[in-house]
C-alpha cells in the first residue's frame, strides 16, 4: 500500500494507528505528544504509566482511547546533536519499529507525525527524507497504508533551488501557454504564425502550406495513427495492423503492455507508482478501467515513460497535460528532467500546494 503526505492535526487522522513522538518517560510532554494525550484523555496517560519508558528508536503500543483510532504507538525519536552521533539510525529505527508493531496488532494503516523535527530539533528536511526512507523500504514488504502526516506549512520545504526551478518552469510555462494562444487566435484570424495584434492585417485570407488534399489527408492519418513516415535507413514503424490494434488499446491494456516491454513485474510496477494493490487488481481485471489523472501520471512515472509517451498513456484515460494547470506542470518538469522518483515529485507537489500522484 502507498505512502500517502497529508497535511493536518494527526490526533484528527482516521486510521488504526497514530504514532506519538513521545519523550522517553512515555509520560507525556509538549508538541505533538501534549495534543495527542489531550485529545486521548486520561485514560492514555494511565496506561503509559504502566509500560516504564521507552528507548530512543524504539516503540511501544497503547489504546487510542478518545482518538480516532485504535491505537496509539509510542516511540521516542533522537535528539539532535549534530548528526554524528547516530541519530539518523534512531530515527529510522522509530519508523521500522513502529511499523512492525502495527502490523504485529493487524492495523492496515497508520499516521505518522514527522519525528524529532520538533523540540528534539533533527533538521527538518532531513528529519522528512529520513521518513520518506525509512517508510517506503518498509513498504516494500508490506501492504501497509502509511500517512506522514505535516501539521506546520513552514515545517516541510523542498530545496530552495528545486522550489525556484520548479516556479521558473511553471512561470515559462505560464508565459508558452499565452504565447500559443496568443499564435493561435492570430493564426486563425488572419492566417499568420505569430504577430502582435497591432500589427496583424485587417484580413488576409488562410491558405494552408499544403493545398494538395490528398498530403494532407495522409498527413493526418499518419499523425492519427502515429505513423512514422518512410526514412531510408530508419528502423520501420510496426506494421498498420498493430498500429490499428494499439489505437483500440485502452488504459489498462497500455499499461500492461508497457510493464512488459520494460521487463517489470507487476508489483514493481504498482509499489514505484504507489499505487494500492486492490487499485491495480480492478485495472488490471477491467479493460475498460478509467483511471484518475494522479494515477495514470504515476504509472506513467513509475514506468519511466519519457514526454510523448507520457501523453500517450494519459490520453488512453482520458487525459492530456496542460500548461494551464500547475500540477501538470510539476510532473512535466520531473519528466524532462528524467527524475522518477514519485516521493521526490509528490515532495514538490506537496510543496505547491497539489494533489499528490498515486491512488
Ligand atoms: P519531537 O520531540 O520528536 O521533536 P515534537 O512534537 O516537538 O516532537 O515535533 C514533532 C513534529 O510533530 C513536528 O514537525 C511538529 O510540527 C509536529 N506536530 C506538532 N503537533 C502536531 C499535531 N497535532 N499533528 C501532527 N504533527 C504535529
Amino acid at each position: 500500500m502507498p505512502l500517502k503526505l497529508i497535511r493536518n492535526d494527526i490526533t484528527k487522522v482516521t486510521c488504526d494507528a497514530i504514532v506519538n513522538a513521545a519523550n522517553s518517560t512515555l509520560l507525556g510532554g509538549g508538541g505533538v505528544d501534549g495534543a495527542i494525550h489531550k485529545a486521548a484523555g486520561r485514560g492514555l496517560l494511565l496506561e503509559c504509566m504502566k509500560l516504564g519508558g521507552c528507548k530512543p528508536g524504539q516503540a511501544k503500543i497503547t489504546g487510542g482511547y478518545r482518538l480516532p483510532c485504535k491505537y496509539v504507538i509510542h516511540t521516542v525519536g533522537p535528539k539532535w546533536h549534530g548528526g554524528k552521533n547516530g541519530e539518523k539510525e534512531t530515527l529510522r529505527s522509530c519508523y521500522r519499529e513502529s511499523l512492525r508493531l502495527a502490523e504485529a496488532h493487524g492495523c492496515e494503516s497508520v499516521a505518522f507525525p514527522l519525528i524529532s523535527a520538533g523540540v528534539y530539533g533533527y533538521p527538518k528536511a532531513q528529519a522528512f527524507r529520513v521518513a520518506v526512507d525509512a517508510i517506503t523500504e518498509y513498504l516494500v514488504t508490506s501492504d501497509l497504508l502509511v500517512y506522514l502526516v505535516i501539521f506546520d506549512t513552514a515545517v516541510y520545504q523542498i530545496s530552495e533551488k528545486l522550489y525556484g526551478d520548479i516556479a521558473a518552469y511553471i512561470d515559462d510555462c505560464y508565459v508558452e501557454q499565452h504565447t500559443d494562444a496568443q499564435a493561435e487566435r492570430n493564426r486563425r484570424m488572419y492566417g499568420v504564425e505569430s504577430m502582435p495584434l497591432a500589427s496583424a492585417p485587417t484580413a488576409v485570407p488562410f491558405i494552408p502550406e499544403k493545398s494538395n488534399e490528398g498530403t494532407l489527408l495522409a498527413e493526418s492519418i499518419t499523425a492519427a495513427f502515429q505513423i512514422t513516415p518512410e526514412i531510408p535507413g530508419e528502423r520501420q514503424p510496426d506494421d498498420l495492423e498493430q498500429a490499428l490494434q494499439q489505437l483500440d488499446e485502452s488504459f489498462s491494456e497500455m499499461l500492461l503492455r508497457k510493464i512488459d516491454e520494460k521487463g517489470m513485474t507487476d508489483a514493481a510496477c504498482y509499489k514505484k507508482a504507489n499505487i494500492d494493490r486492490k487499485l491495480f487488481s480492478k485495472i488490471r481485471s477491467n479493460r475498460l478501467y478509467k483511471p484518475s489523472k494522479p494515477t495514470a501520471l504515476a504509472f506513467a512515472v513509475a514506468l519511466e515513460l519519457p514526454l510523448e509517451e507520457t501523453k500517450d498513456l494519459l490520453q488512453k484515460a482520458g487525459f492530456a497535460l496542460s500548461h494551464s494547470s500547475k500540477f501538470d506542470i510539476i510532473v512535466e518538469y520531473f519528466i524532462c528532467h528524467g527524475v522518477y522518483d514519485i516521493f521526490e515529485i509528490n515532495e514538490a507537489l506537496f510543496a505547491f500546494d497539489q494533489n499528490l500522484l498515486g491512488s
